[in-house]
């Protein structure tokens, strides 16, 4: 199994010889950290003096890390990637648009996307983002108000103004509203993890979410984020908490995507930082997960998202030693990277999907900067993709 992830033809039989080749330029401008710090500035400049710059992106990130502009595009690149048995998460991208307007609107598309999903084989999984239905300062100012214990899960309004009160509550219903619906269509919800002055907000609201919908089957998910020191432990004490409290666990193990942001918010508040000392203690952190959750099956459902080989590999190395765990454990990788990773899987019959966002090019250009950072700042990986690529083409005789 240690070589399943090197087989470039079944990484890319799934794109044509012009698109294999504008992901290999893609990358190798990713590769330059420099460009990709300069092209970042550009884009927010550009943005905040309505610059025409979207045609540019349209041709490179959002072509490759993008499913289309409506959910109707995401339609042809979920079918092609069906054929080869990967599925989809289907991530409807507008980040941070806050009033209730927005946040209401926010509601709407994620009932509209269950339905969908419900009506597509390949379309297993929803993710939310709860700050597309909160405001960010309102998560922020309840943070600290949270207790998640064996004897339930409370948020303490207190802190709040009635006008707060009011918000909260609507957070609360459209958090549900979604939960529900995506219950009895059969749709799983990844509820995404984010900052950490706003996670433990995120965190009650989705256990709550868990009590209410995963009584007989996993429909909610939250997501641990392991580059966090605290989290092994949080988890462990989630798998408690819900043993206690009566319900399945669904848990998204990552890494996590907002390590330079929270070091610096750390370091700005003389704060002791969330995130571990290094790369090592993440790594390690992140396989301790994944064997935590492996072991525990029959009351937690996994989706092992990364792009590391080693946590796959060390995710499937436990499944082929228990088969019968294969069922209820997911695997996914985001649109655009480690298709090695996710078309090898697939080839031997685990169950992965890709994580593909759609929305306008203005609607998901946060997402994009940080799939440019992530692929320039992250060491090995965009040298893994440009060798992977470039073996595939070569192959190709291209
Ligand atoms: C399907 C999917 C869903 C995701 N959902 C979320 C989400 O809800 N919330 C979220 O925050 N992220 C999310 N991510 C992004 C994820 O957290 C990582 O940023 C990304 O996947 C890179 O990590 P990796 O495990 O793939 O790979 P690797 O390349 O092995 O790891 C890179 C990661 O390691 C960590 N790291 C790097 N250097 C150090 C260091 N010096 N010290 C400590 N840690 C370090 C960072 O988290 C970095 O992103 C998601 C990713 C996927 C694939």
């Amino acid at each position: 199994m240690k070589e399943i992830f090197k087989d470039s033809k079944q990484a890319f039989a799934y794109k044509s010889d012009g698109e294999l080749r504008k992901a290999y330029w893609l990358f190798k401008m990713m590769n330059f950290n420099w460009l990709t710090s300069m092209g970042t500035h550009v884009v927010l400049a550009a943005m905040k003096l309505r610059l025409p710059i979207q045609g540019i992106l349209k041709n490179t990130l959002y072509g490759q890390f993008v499913g289309g502009e409506t959910l109707a595009e995401t339609t042809p690149v979920a079918e092609k990637l069906a054929k080869y048995g990967v599925d989809v998460i289907l991530d409807y991208g507008a980040e941070a648009k806050e009033g209730e307007a927005n946040f209401n609107h926010a509601q709407a598309e994620f009932e509209r996307v269950i339905a969908y999903a419900s009506q597509h084989k390949s379309v297993p999984f929803i993710s939310l983002k709860i700050t597309a239905l909160a405001r960010f300062d309102l998560l922020e100012k309840l943070n600290d108000h949270i207790t998640i214990d064996r004897g339930g899960i409370v948020v303490d309004t207190a802190v709040l103004s009635s006008q707060e009160k009011q918000e909260w509550e609507n957070v609360c219903k459209r958090t549900f509203a979604i939960c529900e619906s995506a219950m009895k269509h059969y749709v799983g919800v990844l509820i995404d993890a984010e900052e950490s002055w706003i996670q433990n907000t995120i965190d009650a609201i989705t256990m709550l979410a868990m009590k209410a919908y995963n009584q007989n089957q996993v429909v909610v998910f939250n997501t641990i984020q392991l580059y966090r020191h605290d989290r092994l432990s949080f988890l462990k004490h989630s798998h408690d908490v819900a043993q206690r409290q009566n319900f399945l666990l669904g848990v998204k193990l990552v890494r996590g995507a907002y390590m330079e942001k929270e070091r610096a918010r750390a370091e700005q508040l003389n704060v002791l930082s969330p995130i571990q000392p290094n790369k090592p203690a993440t790594d390690e952190d992140f396989n301790k997960a994944v064997e935590f959750c492996l072991i525990h099956t029959e009351n937690i459902s996994t989706v092992v998202a990364t792009h590391n080989e080693a946590s796959n590999l060390r995710a499937i190395d436990l499944l082929e030693t228990e088969p019968d765990k294969v069922g209820q454990t997911f695997f996914s990788q985001l649109y655009g990277m480690s298709d090695n990773i996710t078309f090898n899987l697939a080839r031997y019959g685990f169950r992965v999907s890709k994580y593909l966002p759609y929305g306008t090019v203005g609607d998901v250009i946060p997402y994009l900067l940080r799939r440019a950072q992530e692929n320039s700042s992250v060491a090995g990986q965009t040298g893994r993709e440009l060798y992977l690529l470039g073996a595939e083409m070569k192959r190709r005789g291209l």
